[in-house]
């Protein structure tokens, strides 16, 4: 085949949409319950945006991003994650003067080049909260509770919450000392990626996947004992509240997330559906984000789930998807009827009727054997003699039955039939 999608892309296709639709609209509505405003933003943006905010020591802005030069010899980069654009946004529109809270949902898709695997993508597509102007940890219980709402709304089921705390800019150095303290003495036995980021960000090494990398960091001392007072009362506050909605949880001290960016509370749902790529939602604090990227000083908490790691959980777990809305067969036999029934479907269409009409002139019983393909409900036959009789005949496809009744009544009969006023 000479064209097919790129590495790491998929096509969509049509029997997957409803998935998609679903998770989409589960989310919109759920939003707009907890009183969320949804924002677009460009899909690539200046590279300076995403190597500020996201931090330079991170997998992403090392080695994942789709960076380019335009004509105009400007560094641009298609978006990796939503988070960066968002606080963005937020600065260049001065949201934070119109309203001391934000809270913002998005939809798109993200690039990152990334080693494809099931669950894992090079365009894939996300759906995020940012709630923008609250420091205290209600608002990260909340958020976090968003999300298992969510989840649930959608029917997905064995989710898990890990939560974590990674510290502020006062105790990070502390933890930061501790953590080399630790790793200093198995460093030789560490990844490239590792002996790298021990000098500069020593907590980036907890997000490398490394298998060998992983079993040095057992044991490790626990960050949140090197935690100043505030944080660890903010992180105690948060897993009581969590606690207390009756959301299940673990806390896991290695949970630090792949984006520089975070403060405080870490966290990720997780799924027992998906495999290797087991997170199907990742968030946090990022209290400096906005302040870092030239905005006020304000607060904020958001996640961001896998719509691909969603539908791939759905698939797993129930067939409610595949079920259609009823569809009404044509099925015209001969030239004339064909004209006749070419205005019919538009008649059937504009009274809300879903239908479908072969204009293939077959003969009735390949026409009837493309019905059952489609599953239709019901088939409309008209040929030569109902013309005459200015009737039409109307088969129940599954039940085998079929009635003939007078061609002006048969957008009538079908509404009653599909219980329509
Ligand atoms: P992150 O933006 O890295 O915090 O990821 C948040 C969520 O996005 C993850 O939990 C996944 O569900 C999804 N995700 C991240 N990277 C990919 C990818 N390469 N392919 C598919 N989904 C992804």
């Amino acid at each position: 085949m000479k064209y097919t999608v790129s590495r790491g892309t998929k096509d969509i296709l049509p029997e997957e949409m409803a998935y998609w639709h679903h998770i989409e609209s589960a989310s919109r509505s759920l939003f707009d319950l907890y009183n969320y405003q949804e924002i677009r933003t460009p899909i690539f943006e200046m590279t300076d945006l995403f190597e500020r905010g996201i931090g330079t020591s991170t997998d992403i802005v090392e080695k994942e991003m789709y960076t380019f030069t335009d004509k105009g010899d400007r560094r641009l980069t298609l978006r990796p994650e939503g988070t960066a654009p968002i606080a963005r946004a937020y600065i260049q529109h001065s949201m934070h003067k119109k309203e001391t809270v934000s809270k913002l949902y998005y939809c798109g898709p993200m690039f990152r080049y990334e080693r494809p695997q099931a669950g894992r993508f090079r365009q894939f597509h996300q759906i995020g909260v940012e709630c923008l102007g609250n420091a205290h940890p209600f608002s990260d219980a909340e958020v976090i509770s968003l999300g298992v709402h969510l989840f649930d709304d959608m029917g997905l089921s064995g989710l898990s919450v890990s939560i974590n705390s990674v510290g502020c800019v006062v105790c990070r150095p502390v933890i930061e000392e501790r953590l080399k303290q630790f790793i200093g003495a198995n460093l030789q036995g560490l990844c490239e990626d590792c002996k790298r980021r021990f000098n500069s960000k020593p907590l980036r090494i907890l997000d490398c996947k490394n298998p060998q990398c992983r079993a040095y960091f057992s044991g490790m001392p626990d960050i949140q004992k090197s935690q100043c007072h505030e944080c660890r009362d903010h992180f105690n506050s948060v897993v009581e509240y969590i606690d207390s909605l009756g959301i299940p949880f673990n806390i896991n001290p290695q949970l630090v997330r792949g984006l520089e960016y975070y403060s405080r509370t870490t966290f990720e749902i997780l799924s027992e559906h998906l495999g290797a790529q087991n997170a199907i939602c990742g968030g946090g604090r990022y209290d400096g984000l906005v302040s870092q990227m030239g905005g006020p000083s304000v607060p904020a908490v958001g996640f961001a789930f896998g719509i691909e790691r969603a539908v791939m959980v759905l698939q797993q777990m129930s067939d409610i998807f595949k079920r259609k809305d009823p569809l009404i067969f044509v099925a015209p036999l001969g030239f004339e009827q064909q004209t006749k029934c070419f205005f019919l479907v538009d008649e059937l269409r504009r009274a809300g009727i879903k239908c479908e009409i072969d204009y293939s002139k077959g003969e009735l019983k390949a026409q009837l054997k493309q019905a059952n393909k489609l599953q239709a409900e019901y088939a409309l036959i008209y040929g030569e003699t109902e013309a005459e009789k200015n009737t039409i005949v109307v088969k129940h496809m599954t039940k085998g039955q079929q009635v003939e009744i007078a061609w002006d009544s048969v957008v009538n009969y079908l509404k009653e039939a599909h219980g329509q006023p």
